[in-house]
């Protein structure tokens, strides 16, 4: 049984890419971020993505597989299920010749508001995006994030200002205006925000309505808009605003490489470090490849005592036999503390 990683990832003898990054004849859509949803002859994913996928790709054929059910592809079994990173985001378990093989896709082992929690499953062969895959990505616990953000609303509302929350649009930006709803607070938001949560609202995500950002209001409002929205005359033309970008990459004092906006925090769409431990911890994986960020999560692993490798451009190998890793596996738990 053969991995390679060229064009996505491919695991023989399934006949699927996963996350083919350029166009193909099948791959599985882990997600519809279009890092990874890119145009292609057909794809496999969960009907979420598939209908996130389509409004962008209405003529691509699909098949679709809810999450939970087994369905064969060629001679393997597969399986979707939930990766906590986004609605219909989903991680592929593949099992064949008896080799359980995971490939997560990017996943959240927080809890995501709009979404169904990540799960992890037992597996020989896990394929894993190691986004954070650096002890500097900490974040916060994700309460205490959702908490600093209501009191960014509330201390801008004192001060006179409208709140401005800078997300990207699928994904991150429901997962903003839905807490803020819970918390009572009018949202006013961007066109491709507003579109993005026609499609959750189609899919049963409970979004109360909202309006458009350049609609005057008489009550206090919070805005959430796209880094994009940022850069419009529209938008600079709103007077006393203060602005927060939430992205897991404000962690560790990348903020200002990635927005233009007053202040950032910590609400991710990934995993952070200890995130990834604790998946690899639970999983019990045999043999680990690591996808995106830096190699330096593998080599982390590696002195934990797993038999992990980090996969870069043109990775190829063959698995005729997977061995349980020589090395003791050190309890995780003793050494959360030390990072
Ligand atoms: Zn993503």
């Amino acid at each position: 049984m053969m991995i390679e990683y060229d064009n996505g990832i491919r695991i023989e003898p399934l006949n699927v890419n996963l996350d083919a990054t350029r166009k193909c004849d099948y791959s599985f859509v882990s997600h519809a971020h279009s890092d990874h949803a890119r145009k292609h002859r057909k794809i496999l994913a969960t009907p979420e993505t598939a209908l996130l996928y389509r409004y962008r790709f209405p003529s691509v054929p699909a098949r679709v597989i809810p999450y939970g059910r087994k369905a064969r592809i060629g001679s393997a079994t597969v399986e979707l299920f939930p990766s906590g990173h986004m609605l219909g985001a989903a991680q592929i378990l593949v099992i064949t010749k008896g080799t359980r093989i995971v490939y997560t896709g990017d996943f959240k082992t927080y809890p995501n508001l709009t979404c169904v929690p990540v799960e992890i499953r037992r597996c020989d062969i896990l394929i894993m995006e190691s986004t954070y895959g650096d002890p500097i990505c900490s974040f916060p616990p994700q309460n205490e994030v959702y908490a600093r953000i209501i009191m960014f609303i509330e201390r801008c509302f004192a001060d006179g200002n409208t709140p401005v929350l800078v997300g990207y649009a699928t994904g991150k930006a429901q997962e903003v205006v839905f807490l803020i709803q819970q918390h009572g607070f009018p949202v006013h938001v961007d066109s491709k925000v507003a579109e993005i949560n026609e499609l959750y609202r189609s899919a049963g995500v409970k979004l109360k309505p909202t309006r458009h950002f350049t609609e005057r209001s008489s009550a206090q409002r919070v805005l959430v808009v796209t880094p994009q929205t940022l850069r419009t005359e529209p938008y600079k033309a709103l007077p006393y605003k203060r602005s927060v970008f939430l992205s897991g990459w404000s962690q560790g004092g990348n903020a200002k490489r990635f927005c233009v906006a007053d202040w950032s925090l910590p609400l991710s769409d990934h995993a952070d470090f200890n995130g990834l431990l604790s998946y690899v911890d639970k999983c019990r994986p045999k043999k680990i490849y690591t996808l995106h960020g830096t190699p330096q999560f593998a080599t982390i692993l590696r002195e934990m005592g797993h038999d992990a490798e980090h996969i870069n451009k043109g990775f190829k190998a063959d698995h005729k036999r997977v061995r349980k890793s020589p090395l003791r596996k050190i309890d995780l738990g003793e050494n959360f503390e030390l990072f």
